[in-house]
C-alpha cells in the first residue's frame, strides 16, 4: 500500500515549496488541497490525469474517506496544506484517523507564512538584546485558546510575536497587546498574502495600525508581526565580530591570541 504524503505547500509562491513536495505533487495521481488557502498555481505541478479535490468544501470524515479510497487502488495521495502543516494545520485529527486505519503517512515541512513574512519584511525575528524569542499565535476566534495564552498575558515577554488568524480583530488584538504591556509606540506589521503577486505590507505602530490596515481592505490571510525587532537599535551579533572566536573561526582579541 503506497503512503500518503502531507504536504507543506508553503507560503504561496510556487517556488517555495520544497524540492521533494514538488516530485511528490509531480506524481500524485490524488491531491487534496486545502483550498482556501493554497495557492491554486501549485497545482500546475500535478499531472494532467491527477484527481484534485479542494478540502475547503469537505468534511474531516470526507477527507478521509476520499485517502482510504485512493489508498486501497495503490494510488499516491498527497494531502496539501499551506505553509507548514503543523502551524495551524488542523492535522492532527487527520494523522489520528489514518493510524488508525493503519494507513502510513509521511509529513513534508513546509516554508511557514511567518517566516515568508520575515522575508517580506526583510527583517530578523531575533536580534540580540532586542529579543531571542519568537512567539507564534493567534486571537481566540471560533477556535478558543487557553487564558494563559492570551495575548494579553503572552504581551508580557515583550517578545516578537507573529500573531496568525486575527488580522479581522485587529482592534482587540491591539487592546489585548496594550493591556499585556507593550507600549502604544511599540511597531507592527501587517503582511497579507506573503510570497504572492498582490502582497502587501503595512507597516505602523500599536496605536495607528489598526486604521492603516482598514484603509488597505485587509481583513484575511494576513500575518501580524509585532515587536521592537522592528524597529530598533540592536547589538551586533556575536557570531561574526572579528574578536569573538567559536568553533569555526579564530578571533582577534587579546585573550584569544
Ligand atoms: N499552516 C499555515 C497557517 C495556516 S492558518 C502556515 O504555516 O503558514 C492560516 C493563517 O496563516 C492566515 O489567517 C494568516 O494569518 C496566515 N497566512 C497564511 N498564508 C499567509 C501568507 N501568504 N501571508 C501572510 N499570512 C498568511
Amino acid at each position: 500500500m503506497n503512503k500518503v504524503y502531507i504536504v507543506g505547500a508553503g507560503p504561496g509562491d510556487p517556488e517555495l515549496i520544497t524540492v521533494k513536495g514538488q516530485r511528490l505533487l509531480q506524481c500524485a495521481d490524488v491531491i487534496i488541497y486545502a483550498g482556501s488557502l493554497v495557492n491554486p498555481a501549485l497545482l500546475d505541478y500535478a499531472k494532467p490525469d491527477c484527481q484534485i479535490y479542494n478540502s475547503a468544501s469537505m468534511t474531516l470524515d470526507e477527507v478521509i474517506h476520499t485517502i482510504e479510497k485512493a489508498v486501497s487502488k495503490n494510488l499516491n495521495v498527497v494531502r496539501l496544506h499551506t505553509g507548514d502543516p503543523a502551524i495551524y494545520g488542523a492535522i492532527q485529527e487527520q494523522m489520528d484517523a489514518l493510524k488508525k486505519l493503519a494507513i502510513s503517512f509521511e509529513v513534508i515541512p513546509g516554508v511557514s507564512s511567518f517566516l515568508a513574512s520575515a522575508a517580506a519584511l526583510k527583517q530578523e525575528y531575533t536580534l540580540p538584546e532586542i529579543s531571542q524569542t519568537v512567539i507564534i499565535t493567534r486571537n481566540a476566534g471560533r477556535t478558543p485558546v487557553p487564558e494563559r495564552e492570551s495575548l494579553k498575558a503572552l504581551a508580557a515577554h515583550k517578545a516578537t510575536m507573529c500573531i496568525f488568524l486575527s488580522v479581522h480583530m485587529l482592534d482587540e488584538v491591539v487592546k489585548e497587546l496594550t493591556t499585556g504591556g507593550y507600549s502604544p509606540d511599540t511597531p507592527i506589521a501587517v503582511v497579507q498574502k506573503a510570497s504572492w503577486p498582490e502582497q502587501k505590507i503595512v507597516r505602523g505602530h500599536l496605536n495607528n495600525i489598526a486604521a492603516k490596515v482598514k484603509d488597505q481592505s485587509i481583513d484575511r490571510t494576513a500575518m501580524i508581526v509585532v515587536g521592537n525587532c522592528l524597529e530598533s537599535d540592536y547589538a551586533l551579533s556575536r557570531l561574526y565580530a572579528p574578536e569573538f572566536t567559536h568553533m569555526y573561526r579564530k578571533g582577534t582579541s587579546a585573550k584569544d591570541k
